[in-house]
């Protein structure tokens, strides 16, 4: 079994990209694969083709739209709006049932297809907006069923695990991506490329990070002196 080509699920916003460019100095082949799972705006796919292009790898897209008729979410259905907050009890309305679930499980079977059993996801459980899918236990527990369901070793890799959105703009910054992950990527729930409609929850996450890190770039180099 060859360990040396991974499979990044690539959303087209900034963490999944920052984590291609993890993968390209952690394997010597790298692949990403998207997802349409009914959102709203068609631009995160069309930015991750072009952030695959930049980065020089193979793309694959997979319509798997399917899944907003099973669930109710903001995110795919235009009549509702997007919860703000994390509500006091349950996950905020901008939480896709399912998503990580459908989309890794999709994406190790396409990457056993193609001789691939490392997997990279961009998901994080710092900046935690209350999806239960990005929890470090969720991927540990998938990880061990696709192993089961399909008799191999795969590994999801996660690099964000741990990583608040400020100390992932330094990743991207020490990757040398800084700027095509700033300008390229779409994180805004409303579509809206780079630093976006700036009022969404995805935004504020975002940019928020993004004025922390900034603001004290040194202090996440290891640079800072006494
Ligand atoms: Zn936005």
């Amino acid at each position: 079994m060859e360990r040396n080509k991974a499979l990044v699920v690539l959303s087209g916003g900034q963490d999944s990209s920052t984590c291609l460019f993890w993968a390209l100095g952690h394997f010597d082949e790298v692949r990403t694969i998207t997802f349409s799972y009914g959102q709203k705006h068609g631009n995160e796919v069309e930015a991750a083709r072009k952030i695959a292009d930049i980065a020089g790898v193979g793309f694959h897209h997979v319509d798997i739209s399917s899944i907003a008729s099973i669930g109710k979410n903001s995110l795919t259905d235009g009549s509702m709006t997007m919860d703000r907050e994390k509500p006091e009890h349950g996950c905020p309305n901008t939480f896709v049932p399912g998503r990580n679930l459908f989309f890794l499980s999709a994406a190790a079977v396409y990457a056993r297809e193609n001789g691939i059993f490392d997997l990279v996801t961009g998901v994080s459980q710092t900046d935690f907006s209350g999806y239960p899918d990005c929890r470090d236990s969720f991927i540990r527990s998938l990880n061990v069923t696709l192993n089961l369901a399909m008799d191999e070793q795969f590994v999801i890799h996660t690099p964000l695990m741990w990583l608040d959105k400020a100390q992932v703009w330094a990743l991207a910054d020490s990757l040398g991506v800084f700027d095509i992950v700033r300008k390229e990527t779409v994180t805004c729930y409303n579509g809206i490329p780079g630093d976006g409609c700036g009022h969404c929850p995805a935004c504020h996450l975002r940019n928020e990070g993004l004025k922390k890190y900034l603001s004290d770039k040194e202090a996440y180099h290891g640079q800072k002196k006494g």
